[in-house]
């Protein structure tokens, strides 16, 4: 399918991996039915879907076993990716690739393993469907044929979430998409002590650009904004579309300083963006900016937003084109 070697590219695979945006994200009905019916189909004890990081591998669903992620070096899923056809280990104990690991000789005694590589559409194995035993037994064929039914399941619903969560017009982050991830983030800098900012954009006098040049018009707008905010941003940047002509940017480890050069050089490349419309015409339009630096009182991601939008509204009664802080 790939010119190149797509299992031997290991940096275009956890690229891969990070494009689905999947990693560290709550539980998902979609892949616990899964697992949940390869227990039962097969007749395992234990099923997971395991997504394999950088350095651990993280489970997006995983029934009979109370773990959410174990280190790399401690994965039988490891190696599944490593191949392009399913991989099978009728007796750990006898395979010197796993016999050593913890799960083997310790608490669940692992014994069987059956994993198949989830491939994405772009031939990357970003992970496994597995099912694992805790007596030595083999996989028959209408077996594996099973968990390679399930494991094409598996990856449709990776793709299927992803697209989901992306506005059709901008391919910004929809407003559901966004919040999970402020929501994530706001977790994070909690457990880690970090800080990061949110910024609100609302297009300036937008109706006007709908009147004028009508609705087609300002869609493109809209698009060629959301594809400037998000070649201007830094790569940690993330960009949703919260309302009709509202963007938000959450900008993470940014303090404030930071955070105002960060959303005043977004201003100044919009108000410079010549937007072509129709054959020799172009129009440009401005944005106000609302800034806020995640503090104490906020608990979920719309309270940030909240916060973030008084200064918005600030920015539009001091005259638009403008940034304010909160
Ligand atoms: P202000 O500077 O105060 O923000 O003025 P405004 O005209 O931008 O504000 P207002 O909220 O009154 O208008 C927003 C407009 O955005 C109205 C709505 O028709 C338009 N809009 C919302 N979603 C879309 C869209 O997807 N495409 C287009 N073309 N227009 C949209
Ligand atoms: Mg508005
Ligand atoms: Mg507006």
């Amino acid at each position: 399918m790939l010119a190149h070697n797509a299992l031997a590219d290991e940096p275009a695979r956890l690229a891969a991996l990070a494009r689905l945006a999947i990693l560290d994200t709550p539980r998902e009905e979609p892949f616990d039915n899964v697992v949940r019916l390869v227990r039962s189909v097969l007749g395992v004890p234990i099923s997971a879907v395991t997504l394999v990081d950088k350095d651990r591998q993280w489970f997006k669903a995983i029934d009979g076993l109370d773990a959410t992620e174990t280190p790399r070096s401690e994965s039988f899923c490891a190696y599944a990716i490593q191949q392009d056809t399913p991989m099978l280990i009728p007796d750990a104990r006898l395979d010197t690739r796993v016999a050593d690991y913890p799960s083997v000789t310790e608490d669940p005694f692992v014994r069987s393993y059956a994993g198949v590589p989830l491939v994405t559409a772009d031939g990357y194995n970003v992970g496994a469907l597995c099912a694992v035993d805790t007596r030595p037994r083999e996989f028959t064929d209408g077996e594996m044929d099973i968990l390679r039914n399930f494991a094409r399941i598996v990856v449709n619903e990776m793709e299927l979430r992803r697209i989901a969560d992306r506005d059709q017009l901008t391919g910004a982050l929809t407003r559901r998409g966004f919040l999970e991830k402020v929501n994530h983030e706001i977790a994070r800098c909690r457990r880690h002590g970090r800080t990061a900012s949110l910024a609100l954009i609302d297009v300036d006098r937008f109706k006007t650009v709908n009147d004028t040049w009508g609705h087609p018009a300002g869609d493109k707008v809209l698009r060629e904004l959301a594809s400037t905010l998000e070649r201007i941003g830094r790569s940690g940047d993330i960009l949703g579309r919260v309302g009709g002509e509202e963007f938000a940017i959450l900008l993470p480890e940014t303090g404030v300083p930071e955070a105002l050069a960060a959303v005043e050089r977004f201003r100044a490349a919009i108000a410079a963006l010549p937007i072509a419309i129709g054959l020799s015409q172009t129009i440009a339009v401005t944005a106000s900016f609302g800034v806020a630096m995640l503090d104490d009182t906020i608990t979920v991601a719309e309270e940030w937003l909240a916060l973030a939008d008084v200064p918005l509204y600030a920015a539009k009664r001091l005259g638009r084109n403008r940034c304010e802080m909160a």
